[in-house]
């Protein structure tokens, strides 16, 4: 039977993965190890690019955001503030005929062992109950390795945010709204790792913790609170509530993701319904892509509420509220039905939360009713608002939108089907490809080098001298490279002086070739792929 279209792709984007160098298997030579994936020499390339983007968009682009870059393993203790320890588990089962272990909900699937990209259906051995299984890959710190000396990898970014909160607050001189973001490596022990580098069991992240006024102080400050509305919210104001910001943030990724080039039509916002929900989150948006095996996350976009920092308030002792002066001197002046309406919602969040952790419901009113007296003095707990992105999925996302076949017939009437890999100009991992025409004339060959260390500056530039012009070009569209710079006998002068020092820029996309004097390459192809 023929395999699904999609397979045919994926198998296609895996081998031209491993041929031109964007992805290998971990320890291939070893025989590979399940769930791990290396970036070749123009992985490690998009993956920097895809990376630094999102920091420049996120954190440099902005006055409200501030960066961090914490170690991968932390105290334990953070991982039972937040929940990991306990429920950060998917339900596993056991086959007891073919001995494969599976995630309960997708038994029916997994990745086939030689071609990971392709799924097989598993045996229809009898299976064992489900179990929690926890995904936190643990480890060792210090030479005795017992209980006590336990530590994880973090199965996310975020955490240690959360944790730094106090003092990247401090010292960034930020006040809420800010954010704090974070890249860096995730570790999970998926139980099937699938899909080739979609699920995988070492992969990065890219989060954001916004962090916002409640909205009862917000109320308190501005005397409402502007309602969630369509589309993009435009430039964030002062009476913006949780659901506007969610929503801003919601639209800025999807711009971002618009702007590497993932067309709209390839994204959908999936709204998380309230049974899918997590108890703390107030709303989260999924955004999704069309991967070739399907619809599937990308991003997830959550309203936390103030959960992770009054957890780690809790669980730490060290306090997490913040001061605003604002808060009080508008709380002095509000009418009192209206800071009673104010301090009673605040308090009953806060003692929800509170009775949900776990704290008796004594303790719990006595503790909210300080914390919804605390709003007079002008303190409260900020809530958080979390972008929270793969880089490996986009990476994969990024090829498989990039990839493109086309059929070329040549004069002798063979046809032939090439890969060109259409990424936006930004995220292409080399983005000018330098030739000189014939690699026998040491005067192109000294000014091709002239014209790449011109270029090497400011522009990843590839130099390229092997095999006809035909072949380099098509070499560079392989690898998604969106120019390509020619030194000819016209850049010689000669074939006349008014084409000396001028050289071919070939694109990409259309092929379409334009001469361009030396002088103003650099700043031209700056320009086209910034
Ligand atoms: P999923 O439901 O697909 O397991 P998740 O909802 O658990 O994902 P989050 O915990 O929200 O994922 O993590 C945020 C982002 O981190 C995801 O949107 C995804 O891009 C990325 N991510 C999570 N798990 C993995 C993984 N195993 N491999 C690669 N990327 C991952």
């Amino acid at each position: 039977m023929a395999e699904p279209r999609s397979n045919e792709l994926m198998e296609k984007i895996v081998s031209l993965c491993k041929r031109r160098g964007f992805i290998y298997q971990s320890s291939e030579i070893y025989g590979g190890i399940n769930g791990f994936w290396d970036y070749g020499p123009l992985g490690a390339e998009l993956k920097r690019n895809v990376k630094d983007l999102w920091w420049r968009h996120i954190v440099h682009h902005r006055d409200d955001v501030a960066g961090l870059e914490a170690t991968i393993i932390m105290s334990p203790r953070i991982w039972e503030a937040s929940g990991h320890v306990d429920t950060f588990s998917d339900p596993m089962i056991d086959c007891k005929t073919c001995k494969g272990r599976f995630r309960a909900d997708q038994a029916n699937e997994i990745p086939c062992p030689q071609k990971p990209s392709k799924m097989v259906s598993e045996c229809h051995g009898e299976k064992t109950e489900p179990r929690a299984f926890n995904l936190m890959f643990t480890t060792h710190v210090g030479p005795v390795q017992d209980d006590s000396s336990v530590a994880y990898l973090r199965p996310e970014t975020a955490q240690a945010i959360f944790a730094q909160f106090k003092n990247v607050l401090e010292t960034s001189r930020q006040k809420v709204p800010f954010g704090i973001a974070q890249v860096g490596k995730a570790f999970r022990n998926e139980v099937t790792p699938r899909n080739y580098t979609f699920r995988s069991r070492e992969f990065e992240q890219m989060e954001l913790e916004y962090f916002i006024k409640p909205d009862e102080v917000v109320e308190a400050i501005q005397g409402r609170v502007a309602p969630a509305g369509d589309g993009h919210p435009g430039e964030p104001q002062s009476d913006w509530g949780w659901q506007r910001w969610h929503k801003y943030w919601v639209e800025e990724r999807i711009r971002f993701y618009e702007s590497i080039g993932l067309p709209r039509t390839t994204l959908e916002e999936y709204w998380q319904t309230p049974e899918e929900l997590a108890h703390y989150a107030r709303a989260t948006v999924d955004i999704l892509f069309q991967f070739p095996f399907g619809t599937q996350e990308l991003e997830g976009i959550a309203a936390r509420s103030d959960f992770d920092l009054s957890q780690h308030a809790r669980c730490s002792g060290k306090p997490m509220a913040v001061f605003d002066e604002e808060l009080r001197t508008a709380w002095k002046d509000l009418e009192e039905p209206r800071r009673q309406a104010l301090w009673q919602r605040y308090h009953d969040a806060r003692y929800g939360y509170l009775t949900r952790s776990g704290v008796d419901p004594e303790a719990a009113a006595a503790m909210a009713k300080d914390d919804a007296d605390g709003l007079a003095k002008g303190n409260y707990v900020p809530h958080v608002i979390e972008p929270s992105a793969g880089v490996d999925r986009l990476i994969l996302a990024l090829i498989a939108n990039a990839f493109s076949e086309v059929s070329e017939t040549d004069a002798k009437g063979k046809t032939e089907t090439r890969v060109i890999m259409r990424f936006h100009p930004r995220v292409a991992p080399i983005k000018v490809g330098v030739l000189p025409l014939l690699r026998n004339k040491p005067e192109l060959v000294q000014k091709a080098k002239a014209v790449r260390d011109l270029l090497r500056p400011h522009l990843t530039v590839f130099y390229d001298d092997g095999g006809s012009i035909g072949r380099r070009y098509a070499r560079q569209d392989e690898a998604g490279t969106p120019f390509c710079v020619t030194v000819d006998f016209e850049t010689l002068g000669e074939k006349g002086p008014e084409l000396a020092d001028t050289v071919t820029v070939r694109e990409r996309d259309t092929a379409a070739q334009t001469r361009v004097p030396i002088a103003e390459l650099a700043a031209m192809l700056i320009a086209k792929t910034r």
